[in-house]
Formats: structure tokens, C-alpha cells, sequence
């Protein structure tokens, strides 16, 4: 058949690489052995000759493996690992690909535990430097001859900032540094990272692709561009595999079988459920999200408003170039930020809390809340006010949810 559309291949793809008794869905596999009638074939797994093999759950099952091949297809990939949860996949990615003497230039605008395992990577040695990554010269300039590795989000949470994607992926490709790409907020229905030459791509799958506010996951994706050979860290052991698996093959073995954050095929199940409708529940969110962002611009009692489907917004012509839809996710600050608590509490609709990508429409302050350990000099310098409250659209009808601010906005007068 011919390359499938997006949610063709979601909808399909468990049945079309074969499930048991013709089920359209791939069981829930609890085993945590896996027995084989010749001990040859044992050997083979553990060995890695015998391919799609399993031997003990924690580096994987088959219902895992088919949202592994569900994550590949939806980012055009060559391979996927899932992990427990988001922050799994990210922490595994960075301790098994990076070692200490090592440098890691990040983006400064990164998910708050992100930012907070940076930290932690400098107690280990290694070093990390944080730039502006909206601006491709303040990459360039960071990047020293032990930079091993480049880290960005595509649209970061909560100031909305887009980095140059496509230029910090050139300078990776001419400099031969691994390119990781958290797509959490864009997700594949909006953008792939192999189109800007990411080398890996995380995914935390918590967020829209599971979609419903009831699983944790995160994976990581190889685009297949990034030639492993010429990276030094890969582990003898792994240098036997082709060259396009070796960083993935060193993430499975050294990140998930020996740090141990396996996803569990419960959780793989609600979430490959989730994936089905991701396409379907984007694009309602996202142009839920950007009916708000319009009203909620065009209001008196609210000062900025950050989202990049807006013609205000610093980088609109980047999310416009790149991405099938500016996502779910909007940042505002109220005129008067002494009357935040009232309004927001005033709000019917919006559930007060944390968390991304739901279908019901969330809301939350956020220096007070995500960012508070993070203190005031680290949020100013991501651009987070002290007033700033984040919204993570959901799917619920526009007409309701722009009632509910106008009702709620009147407590501003
Ligand atoms: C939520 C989030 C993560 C972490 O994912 P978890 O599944 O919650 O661990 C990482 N990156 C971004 C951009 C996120 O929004």
C-alpha cells in the first residue's frame, strides 16, 4: 500500500503488523517472562540475533513494542523506546549518551524539571550551558570542541518561545553534534523534528498523544539522520550494530534495562488508545487555543498574550513555516495581576492544575506553581512574569469556553 496518511497508519497499524485471533487491537501483554522451546533462541535474544525477540519486561513486551512502532511511524523514525514517563526518556537520553567532561547546550526556555536535571548533570561533570535558542549565533557561540550534544523544545512551555529549529539543525549537521528535539507540545500531528535534521526526538507521551489525562509515558525517537560511528561514547558492544542503531541500542541497554523506568503494557494500552485520536484532538485544541489567544488579545483587562499563532508573537513566521498548527498551549498576563486569584478562581470551565495536552481545558499560575523552585532569577531569564497564568487547551465547544472568560473577566472591572 502507499505511504498512509497520519491517522490511516495510527488506526491500522496494530492490526496490519498482525495481532492474535485476528483482534484489531494488540492484547495487553503482562508477562514479564518470556520462555522459548530451544534454548538457542534464548540465546538469540539476549544476543540480539534473534530480532523482535523478548526476554524479561523491563527492556520491553510486545504490546510496548507496538506503541514503539506506533511512535516511529507517527515521527517517520527508524526506531522508538518508551519509557515511564517523559522525564525517563529525557534523563536516559542525556546519562547515556553524554559523559563527564562532556558539554550539552540547551535551549534556556525547557520544561522546569528539565532545567532542574541540568543542574543535576553538572554535579555528574558534565557541563551544560543554556542559550538563547531563538537566536542561532547564540548557539553557535556556545558550542566548544567537547559539545557533544544540542537541546531543544519545539515550542517551549510556559513562554511559547520557538528556537530556530532549522538553523541550530544545520549547524548540528555541519559540526556532527547529536540534535535532541522534545516535540512534546507541537507532537508529531503538527511537526516532525526530522525535518529540521533532529537527531532524536523525545516525546512525552503523558501530554496529547495519550491525550486523556490517564497514563504517564515518554519516548525517544531515532530519526535515522545522525551517524552514530563518528560519536564517541557509544560503547564498544554497541559499535557491532549498524551504525544508525547503535545510539538507540545504547539508550535500551544502558538507559532502560539497567536505570529501569519501564513503561508497563497497561499503561502502553491507554496510551496507544489515546494516539488513535491525537490528529482529531489537535486540531480542535489548537484552534480552541488560538480562538482564545484572538479574544483574550483583543480584551481590555488582559496585557500580553503569548502564542505562536498570533501575528504579535515573535516568532508567528517560524511556527507558520514549520508547523501544521500553532498548538495547544498559550501563555497571558492580566492587566491588573492583584485581581489574577479572583479571575481565575471565577473561571467554571478551566480546571485548576497543573499538566499539558488534556482534553479539558487547564489552567495555572505559573511563577507561584511550576516555576516556584526554580526562583526569580531563572524565570525572568525564561521570560516567565510573575503574573503569567498558562493554558493548555482542550476540546470542549469555543463558545463555551469563550463565555466562561467573558464571565469571568468581568471581575477585572
Ligand atoms: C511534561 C513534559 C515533559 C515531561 O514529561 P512527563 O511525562 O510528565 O515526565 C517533558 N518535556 C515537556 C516539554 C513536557 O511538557
Amino acid at each position: 500500500m502507499e505511504k498512509q496518511g497520519f491517522t490511516t497508519a495510527i488506526v491500522h497499524g496494530d492490526r496490519n503488523t498482525g495481532t492474535e485471533h485476528g483482534g484489531v487491537h494488540q492484547p495487553i501483554h503482562t508477562s514479564v517472562q518470556y520462555g522459548f522451546d530451544r534454548v538457542e533462541d534464548l540465546i538469540g535474544v539476549f544476543q540480539g540475533t534473534k530480532k523482535g525477540g523478548f526476554n524479561y519486561a523491563r527492556q520491553g513486551t510486545p504490546t510496548t513494542a507496538a506503541l514503539e512502532r506506533k511512535i516511529t511511524s507517527l515521527e517517520e523514525g527508524v526506531g522508538t523506546i518508551c519509557f515511564s514517563t517523559g522525564m525517563a526518556a529525557i534523563t536516559a537520553t542525556f546519562l547515556t549518551l553524554l559523559r563527564a567532561g562532556d558539554h550539552l547546550v540547551a535551549s534556556r526556555y525547557v520544561f522546569g524539571n528539565t532545567n532542574s536535571l541540568f543542574g543535576t548533570l553538572r554535579t555528574l561533570g558534565i557541563d551544560v550551558t543554556t542559550v538563547d535558542a531563538c537566536n542561532v549565533e547564540d548557539v553557535k557561540q556556545a558550542i566548544r570542541p567537547n559539545t557533544r550534544m544540542v537541546f531543544v523544545e519545539t515550542i517551549a512551555n510556559p513562554g511559547t518561545q520557538i528556537p530556530d529549529l532549522q538553523g541550530i539543525g544545520n549547524v548540528c549537521r555541519e559540526r556532527g553534534i547529536a540534535y535532541v528535539v522534545d516535540n512534546t507540545i507541537t507532537s508529531p500531528a503538527l511537526f516532525k523534528p526530522k525535518a529540521v535534521g533532529a537527531s532524536l526526538v523525545i516525546n512525552s507521551l503523558t501530554k496529547t498523544i495519550a491525550g486523556h489525562g490517564t497514563a504517564l509515558g515518554g519516548a525517544v525517537t531515532d530519526t535515522g539522520l545522525f551517524d552514530w560511528s563518528t560519536y564517541p561514547n557509544i560503547a564498544e558492544e554497541y559499535r557491532r550494530s549498524a551504525a544508525k542503531e547503535q545510539g538507540l541500542l545504547q539508550i535500551r541497554k544502558k538507559g532502560l534495562r539497567d536505570m529501569g523506568a519501564a513503561l508497563s503494557s497497561e499503561q502502553a494500552h491507554t496510551i496507544a488508545l489515546g494516539a488513535e485520536t491525537l490528529a482529531l484532538r489537535v486540531k480542535q485544541s489548537s484552534d480552541n487555543a488560538l480562538a482564545l489567544a484572538q479574544f483574550l488579545e483583543g480584551h481590555k483587562a488582559i496585557g500580553n498574550v503569548y502564542y505562536p499563532g498570533l501575528k504579535s508573537h515573535p516568532q508567528y513566521e517560524i511556527a507558520q513555516a514549520l508547523f501544521s498548527g500553532a498548538s495547544w498551549l498559550l501563555s497571558f498576563e492580566l492587566q491588573k495581576a492583584e485581581r489574577m486569584i479572583d479571575i481565575v478562581n471565577a473561571l467554571e470551565l478551566p480546571i485548576k492544575a497543573t499538566g499539558l495536552g488534556d482534553t479539558r481545558t487547564l489552567i495555572i499560575p505559573v511563577a507561584p506553581t511550576i516555576f516556584f523552585e526554580a526562583g526569580p532569577e531563572t524565570r525572568k531569564a525564561m521570560g516567565i512574569s510573575d503574573g503569567m497564568l498558562r493554558l493548555s487547551a482542550g476540546i470542549e465547544d469555543i463558545d463555551d469556553l469563550i463565555a466562561d472568560f467573558s464571565q469571568a473577566l468581568k471581575l477585572a472591572a
